[in-house]
């Protein structure tokens, strides 16, 4: 394996600068430790692709979050930024306020810690793409009282240098803790999916395990209720879920419609569907992704996979 530690350009950020390390693993491949990003490995037919699709704050907040998670990144192919780019939703300013506050709550190591945060180097911390977008969330979260600034430096910033101290407020303690109260409730993942009797085995011997097993409660509407009662419960149980499986396998429309639901709510969906049947997938979603199987056993390991890399696999419940 070669090893440069020159001055090279990290492919996702572009920071250009000593902390990028790059070492060959193969003609095919590369792994990067980036100060921005953190250290991934990633094909050369990926990099093309994300620059080629200006995937790169998206990934580079990805990568970043993984690492901070203390998780394994996954080496980053074509399918990963598939997945990457049809799973993570587009984040409002709200949530990215919110994710931005939790990563500093998870760097502090008591109420009243004091962060530096580098606004050049820890933007993606905010799933932001530029310096200027994390210095707004964080004049916001100061503004909404979540925030202190503990120096007297506020808000002027020249890129490259200067560090911003902040330490959360109790009222943002109050306000982590009842966002994730929420966020434990929402352990569910919805599962569109067609009724028939062969494919309730699917739902039993693959889908349910794959969700179980990567940390979620999955939720399977009843069939029996009258469809007045179907439809408001279905609208009500995307709401409460976390991620959507959309399983598209005899092409019922009730799948698409409830998926079509879930895309426009930005949750995550992860389509799935027979190898027999992905020709008579359904037009508009022929673009996204499928997860292709044969076998319950080959539905549950692939689904397993996707579910940990696009959402994240949490502690069983
Ligand atoms: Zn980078």
């Amino acid at each position: 394996m070669k090893t440069n530690t020159t001055n090279k350009i990290c492919p996702v950020c572009k920071l250009h600068d000593q902390d990028i390390i790059r070492k060959w693993n193969t003609g095919e491949k590369t792994t990067y430790k980036c100060a921005r990003c953190g250290k991934f490995t990633i094909t050369q037919m990926a990099e093309r692709t994300t620059k080629r699709k200006n995937l790169g704050p998206k990934l580079s907040s990805w990568i970043r979050n993984l690492s901070e998670l203390e998780m394994e990144v996954p080496e980053i192919n074509t399918n990963c930024l598939v997945e990457i780019e049809q799973s993570i939703p587009e984040y409002n300013p709200s949530d990215k306020q919110y994710l931005f506050l939790r990563n500093i709550s998870r760097k502090s190591r008591h109420p009243g810690d004091v962060l530096s945060i580098l606004p050049e180097l820890d933007y993606p911390l905010a799933w932001a793409s530029a310096p200027d977008e994390i210095l707004f969330y964080i004049r916001f979260l100061v503004e909404r009282g979540f925030l202190t600034l503990t120096d007297n430096k506020g808000f002027r910033y020249a890129p490259g240098n200067n560090s911003i101290s902040v330490a959360i407020s109790p009222l943002g303690w109050n306000y982590l803790d009842e966002y994730e109260q929420r966020a434990i409730e929402l352990s569910q993942a919805f599962v569109a999916m067609s009724f028939s009797k062969s494919m309730s085995k699917i739902w039993e011997q693959a889908i349910k395990p794959a969700i179980n097993e990567a940390g979620y409660k999955a939720y399977r509407i009843d069939s029996t209720q009258d469809h007045y009662k179907f439809n408001i419960k279905i609208i009500d149980e995307i709401r409460n879920s976390l991620f959507v499986v959309a399983e598209v396998t005899e092409n019922k429309n009730y799948v698409y419609f409830e998926a079509g639901y879930a895309v426009g709510r930005n949750l995550p969906v992860i389509w799935c569907v027979h190898k027999n049947d992905i020709d008579n997938v359904h037009f508009d979603t022929k673009k996204c992704n499928h997860v292709s199987w044969k076998t319950p056993e080959e539905l549950k390991s692939k689904l397993y996979d996707v579910i940990c890399v696009a959402v994240g696999r949490r502690k069983k419940i």
